[in-house]
């Protein structure tokens, strides 16, 4: 702390300067809740902090301008340090607020290299961050992490149109195959474009989940199927969940007093229990039509299906909206409680109707949608304001529910800092444990987004 000069004298706000500070009011500018720090993880004033809360601040570097020199010389007008561009990547989709004063954008693999050799040599904590969508806070810095963007990382490497196979520089998650910075520097290539390798180990896998605490994604590869012809989505509004719907969206009808409220999105059929979204991606334009009624009308002859509509061209974006934005809808109720969670796919509705007896008339809303092919629900609880008590109603029942019936408390959204405490829900202590090993191994100074993923006992 005495080391290096104040970050007042570069010209940047100062920071507490160990542990967790209570939330102090900044000027709040748009899209910021106004607040310093994680306050959203923070557990308030309460005597006992959640196991989301954030733990002390570890003892990493803070940034001097020497540091800004280096990174300028590398990324000169990509290192960025006005505090009001920083917002926008220091307040994530959930309005979690961080208060890191640089963010880095690199454009090439060479350039996350240099950084990551730097800062881990100067022992700076660094918190990769690419679309910041992500919903379990993390994606922002939880302190004064560096914050390392993949945003201008968006270049088409190459296209093979043999196998369909895009490589790309690496702003996203969701791909297989990629080229990864370690926490060192050191590039470890693993682009290898073969559908089948058994060489060893498949270390890329290992970045699967990892959340930036093991490495930097820097390029990825894309299997792309051809454009199809013809697309059709139907919405469906089913009286009873069967084994069918494994292949179809879902929400149910919980969600429809939101999109109607708030987004002003209309239920295009009539009032149902569950409504489906099956959207068919075929060659024939004529051939998926007939299919697609064909199995409607069957539907509906059998009782399974009460009401739908199906659309194509123009439509289809009106169809899928009422799916893709009940998370946005939902977030105008006030506070939000969202739980991602994997279950068998006979059980995946039972959460949410056992969540809705055991809250009673506390919470505003308890309602599930999701991807249930893959036996992936989305449980979301809302009140008007974060309320304590309603939360610890919630949790751990949520957690203990899904071990019950061998489900995961993530499927697809990952730990960060709100879950890595609840990973022992869904994974055995020995399985954790070589986690930290792993961790250890590749990131020994745990510069790597600090504080997500594994939990408090092995950070
Ligand atoms: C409205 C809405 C709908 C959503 N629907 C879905 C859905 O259907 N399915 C789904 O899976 N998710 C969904 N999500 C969650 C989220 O958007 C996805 O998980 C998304 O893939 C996160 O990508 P991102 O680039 O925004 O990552 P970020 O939020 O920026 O980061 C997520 C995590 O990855 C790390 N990270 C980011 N870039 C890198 C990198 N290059 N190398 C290493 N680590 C990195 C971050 O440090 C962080 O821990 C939804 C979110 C919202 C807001």
């Amino acid at each position: 702390l005495t080391k290096y000069p104040s970050p007042s004298t570069l010209g940047i706000r100062s920071l507490p300067s160990h542990g967790w500070s209570p939330p102090q009011k900044v000027t709040p500018r748009p899209g910021s809740c106004g607040v310093r720090c994680r306050e959203l993880h923070a557990g308030g004033e309460r005597p006992t902090p959640s196991p989301a809360a954030a733990p002390e601040r570890r003892p990493f570097s803070r940034v001097t301008p020497e540091d800004l020199a280096f990174f300028s010389k590398i990324i000169p007008d990509r290192t960025i340090t006005d505090p009001d561009i920083l917002e926008a990547s220091n307040v994530d989709w959930l309005k979690s607020v961080s208060f890191s004063e640089v963010l880095l954008r690199p454009q090439t693999t060479e350039e996350v290299s240099q950084i990551l050799g730097y800062c881990n040599s100067r022992n700076l904590a660094v918190s990769p961050q690419g679309g910041n969508t992500g919903l379990v806070g993390g994606s922002v810095p939880v302190y004064d992490e560096i914050i390392l963007s993949t945003a201008l990382m968006n270049n088409v490497l190459n296209f093979d149109s043999v196998s369909g196979q895009y490589r790309l520089t690496a702003p996203i998650l969701c791909v297989c195959i990629c080229v990864k910075v370690l926490a060192d520097g050191r590039v470890l290539d693993c682009l290898a474009t073969l559908r089948k390798d058994n060489t060893g180990y498949d270390l890329k896998q290992l970045f699967i989940g990892s959340e930036g605490t093991l490495g930097v994604i820097t390029a990825v590869t894309i299997l792309c199927p051809r454009k199809p012809k013809a697309i059709n989505v139907g919405f469906l509004g089913r009286c009873m969940l069967g084994e069918i719907l494994s292949a179809f969206e879902f929400l149910d009808r919980e969600c429809m007093r939101p999109l109607n409220t708030h987004l002003k999105l209309a239920n295009p059929i009539t009032d149902c229990p569950f409504y489906v979204v099956i959207e068919t991606s075929g060659s024939n334009p004529t051939h998926d039509e007939e299919k697609l009624h064909q199995f409607l009308e069957e539907a509906m002859t059998s009782s399974q299906v009460i009401d739908g509509t199906v659309a194509t061209e123009a439509k289809i974006k009106a169809l899928w909206s009422l799916r893709e934005r009940v998370t946005e809808a939902l977030t105008h109720d006030g506070f939000t409680y969202k739980y991602d969670i994997s279950l068998p796919v006979e059980r995946i509705y039972q959460l949410v109707t056992d969540m809705r007896e055991h809250l009673g008339d506390r919470a505003k809303s308890v309602v599930g949608y999701g991807h249930v092919g893959d036996g992936n629900l989305h449980l979301n609880i809302t009140s008007p304001t974060k309320d304590p008590d309603l939360l610890a109603s919630i949790e751990p029942f949520v957690y203990e529910w899904t071990a019950r019936f061998q489900g995961s408390i993530s499927a697809e959204h990952c730990l960060g800092l709100k879950k890595r405490n609840y990973i022992y829900y869904s994974k055995a202590s020995l399985a954790v444990a070589l986690m930290g090993n792993i961790k250890t191994m590749l990131d020994p100074k745990g510069i790597l987004n600090p504080y997500k993923t594994l939990p408090d006992d092995l950070q």
